[in-house]
């Protein structure tokens, strides 16, 4: 592996501290599944910038597109006028959206911005204050984002006071509960809506409560799916209360697990969708799609920005959507997924010292967890405390630098001891083999 010191010393003294990154890598090109830096190492991608370029970056029927557009409007303001590149973008993002009753939209550029856009949402429509989210949950930085947010505490740590009026209530994960990996799924769901009802009772009554907010594949807080009776829970839990459920599929969606978005597996209807990340395939493009009915209640000239729903990015949504469908990704996504989830279930069971690091492997299509076990709770696996206490990831930072330095890239995520396999939804079959076998060289490193 080589390193890109000099310029990313110059990148360290002049961009801010703040940010915290993986790599001292500069990206200079992307191609598919592939980045290079400026010093000319290739890089295998299985990050596809947090899950942002599902179809590999520079598409070219994406890039093409936004060119053309670069050359015709690039900003069109919509406090000013209508976007003839968004009303374009919203012929073939409605029809594509999880449920009909989802008729109306309102573009943003980044996740967090929509985020924030649905509860401005929720809150005008119900007319209620309060908002419950999930424990291990990830909705982004902006104030109110980040008062959101459940998984870390670095995201609010010191930038208090954060937006107001948020409560937590459990995911039905099993390391939230100290309980081990194959505590049955009903026992986990049955917990989780008993500390929603509690929540309802002892911190936010329903009638302050406008809305609950979740990622129905937990992102950022360790890659666990929803069970769909978890999402029929909250579906039902809304409609007796009247209030609003909001899924923020900002990673999950766009073909990420295998479906367009992950709700449709569940029959599960929400009052608001939230997306960005793999809409534009690395153009900054995100929104809220509602009814007409929930989005006529808010005032003219109370949502907007000077970028929302840029021309760019619409041009270059557009065109990735239709690459879906042209490419058939989602053909794709089933086939890697599947072999994707073989390889880490053969390794798993391999009776090897790397193998049985592997406690726990998850997700849907190519959104995918590996969660590590604790040796601590190995060792004593009755002991609820200890499997509580693991609170610090121990090995998938360590397997991340392995990669790194077999230049690969991969993302660990939450609290917990988990790496996530998020790579473009175009990777092929042998550049996910290579992938793989990046993955074992690195586990077995770390498993000396
Ligand atoms: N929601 C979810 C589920 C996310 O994964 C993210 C980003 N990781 C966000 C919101 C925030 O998106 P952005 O970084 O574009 O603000």
């Amino acid at each position: 592996m080589s390193s890109d010191l000099d310029t990313a010393a110059f990148a360290e003294q002049h961009i801010a501290k703040g940010i915290g990154r993986l790599t001292k890598h500069v990206f200079d090109e992307g191609r598919g599944t592939f980045i290079t830096t400026d010093k000319g190492v290739k890089l295998l991608d299985l990050t596809a910038g947090i899950g942002v370029v599902n179809l590999g970056h520079c598409h070219p029927k994406v890039s093409a597109a936004a060119a053309a557009q670069c050359s015709k409007i690039t900003h069109a303001q919509v406090n000013i006028g209508f976007s003839s590149a968004q009303i374009a973008l919203l012929k073939e993002l409605l029809p594509i959206l999880p449920d009909k009753s989802l008729d109306t939209v309102f573009l943003w550029n980044s996740g967090a911005e929509a985020v924030e856009a649905a509860v401005k949402l929720a809150r005008a429509a119900t007319k209620k204050p309060n908002i419950i989210v999930m424990q291990g949950s990830y909705h982004g930085r902006t104030n109110a984002t980040a008062s959101m947010t459940r998984s870390k505490t670095i995201y609010g740590e010191g930038h208090g006071p954060l937006m107001g009026g948020v409560f937590a209530t459990a995911f039905p994960y099993y390391s939230q509960f100290g309980a081990p990996s194959d505590t049955p799924t009903e026992e986990l769901v049955n917990q989780a809506l008993l500390q929603l009802k509690l929540t309802l009772q002892q911190s936010t009554s329903p009638a302050d409560t406008a809305a609950i907010i979740l990622e129905p594949v937990l992102g950022e807080g360790g890659y666990v799916p929803a069970p769909p009776e978890f999402l029929r829970g909250l579906r039902k839990v809304c409609d007796d209360n009247n209030i609003l459920l909001i899924v923020d599929e900002v990673q999950s969606g766009m073909g990420r697990t295998g479906h367009m978005w992950f709700i449709e597996e569940s029959g599960v209807r929400p009052d608001v969708l939230v997306f960005a990340k793999g809409i534009a395939n690395g153009f900054p493009l995100s929104g809220i799609a509602s009814s007409k009915k929930l989005m006529d209640l808010q005032k003219p000239g109370s949502m907007g920005g000077t970028y929302a729903g840029n021309a760019v990015a619409c041009a270059a949504a557009k065109a990735t959507i239709e690459a879906f469908r042209e490419e058939k990704i989602l053909d794709n996504v089933a086939a890697r997924s599947k072999q994707l989830f073989s390889f880490l279930r053969d390794l798993k069971s391999s009776n090897t010292k790397a193998g049985n690091l592997i406690e726990d492997i998850r997700g849907s299509g190519l959104m995918v967890g590996v969660q590590f076990a604790n040796p601590e709770v190995q060792r004593d696996s009755s002991n609820t405390a200890s499997r509580n206490a693991q609170s610090q990831p121990q090995l998938a930072p360590k397997i991340v630098q392995e990669c790194v330095k077999r230049d690969m890239l991969l993302l660990s995520t939450s609290v917990f001891d988990v790496l996530r396999f998020i790579p473009p939804l175009t990777i092929t079959e042998e550049e996910l083999s290579q992938a793989c076998g990046i993955f074992k060289e690195s586990l077995e490193a770390v498993a000396k």
